[in-house]
């Protein structure tokens, strides 16, 4: 087809394998389900939806119970997306003058770069240092050279699992003549934010989501920051972008907030006994991880790959993603029963 644009023919589909029977440790969602009273307070507020009407378009109860939930001051502005995908679209809709850059890091959450492609836009990605920490002169030099309209930071970094150093991304922030996102995905896990700062930057901006959070299956996450900005990504959002299932799934779940919160609080006790098991086989290299997965390190990792799924473990290969991720495979952390079969079919591969 002539009319389709070149790069467009070039991408490869954003993967996502099938998973049916697996254990399914491949894209960091929360393992544990909802409480029964939960699911059956969500079904009471199914049933009495009047799904042939549209949904709120600008919701403000969910907006102020989102809020609430995450630490946000009364009067920050946000901007709702259909999962933060749909916000990364938006931004880089926003800023798709011709000619006009979008800067990262490599490796990092390939969307960032996939939905420059969508709309048009050059995306620049800066190498990570080997241990994955932000290389600052790189960084600042790209800045100086491309001028980008918009900078995507994950804090923490997926697939690296790491924080990067502040001071240098704040060194970003102030360098970059667009728009800074900081991509916040996996705060349920992580102490650090850049939300405190907001005010001190005109141009940045923090996304979140509720994704890995445990509603994974409820697309919705969010951009906070300066008014002045927002307006106008906020015309670039289509109408009636969250379904009224996903608003009132939303609206019940995060009123009992302190649900996923416990359950975060279990992946990260889970985290730490699975990194240490992972890390006493031989072989095998783990990443220090501020996030809900473990990045290691293993020799011929695809054969191991799919050694596991062979064994009944889906997780995500990433040792043809980037050159600093040779041999690297990244497994989200699941339920104690989940890890163990993990490391069983991982040992088992090995033998
Ligand atoms: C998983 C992930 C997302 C995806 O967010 P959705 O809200 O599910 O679209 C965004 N950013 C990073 C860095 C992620 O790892």
């Amino acid at each position: 087809m002539d009319c389709i644009r070149e790069e467009i023919k070039a991408l490869s589909a954003y993967a996502v394998p099938p998973a049916d029977g697996l254990v399914k440790l491949d894209a960091m969602e929360n393992p544990y389900v909802l409480p029964d009273e939960l699911r059956v307070a969500i079904a009471h507020r199914l049933s009495v939806l009047e799904v042939n009407r549209y949904p709120e378009s600008n919701p403000e109860k969910l907006k102020s119970l989102l809020r609430q939930t995450m630490g946000i001051d009364p009067a920050t502005a946000i901007v709702l997306g259909n999962g933060s995908d749909e916000l990364i679209q938006m931004l880089a809709l926003s800023v798709a003058k011709p000619g006009a850059v979008i800067l990262g890091v490599e490796p990092a959450f390939v969307m960032f770069r996939m939905i420059a492609t969508f709309v048009g836009l050059r995306f620049v990605g800066v190498p990570l240092k080997t241990d994955f920490s932000l290389d600052g002169p790189a960084l600042l030099s790209a800045i100086e050279a491309h001028q980008p309209a918009l900078v995507f930071l994950a804090y923490p970094n997926n697939p690296t699992g790491n924080h990067f150093d502040s001071a240098v991304m704040e060194t970003v922030i102030r360098a970059t003549p667009g728009l800074v996102v900081i991509d916040e995905a996996y705060f349920p896990f992580s102490k650090q934010s850049f939300l405190p700062r907001l005010p001190a930057y005109p141009n940045l901006l923090v996304m979140r989501t509720v994704s890995k959070f445990g509603l994974a299956g409820v697309r919705l996450g969010f951009l906070s920051g300066r008014a002045n900005v927002l307006e106008h990504i906020d015309k670039v959002r289509l109408p009636y972008n969250i379904s009224m299932l996903d608003q009132a799934v939303a609206l019940e779940v995060l009123a009992h907030s302190e649900v996923l919160r416990e359950q975060a609080l279990r992946i990260l006790q889970q985290r730490a006994v699975l990194a240490k098991q992972l890390a006493a086989i031989a072989g095998v290299v783990v990443y220090p991880s501020d996030a809900n997965f473990l990045l290691f390190r293993i020799a011929k990792a695809s054969r191991i790959f799919d050694g596991l799924r062979h064994r009944g473990i889906l997780v995500k290969d990433l040792s043809a993603a980037h050159p600093l991720l040779t041999d690297c495979l990244r497994v989200t952390v699941g339920t104690f029963e989940e890890n163990q079969r993990f490391l069983d079919a991982l040992k088992d591969t090995i033998e």
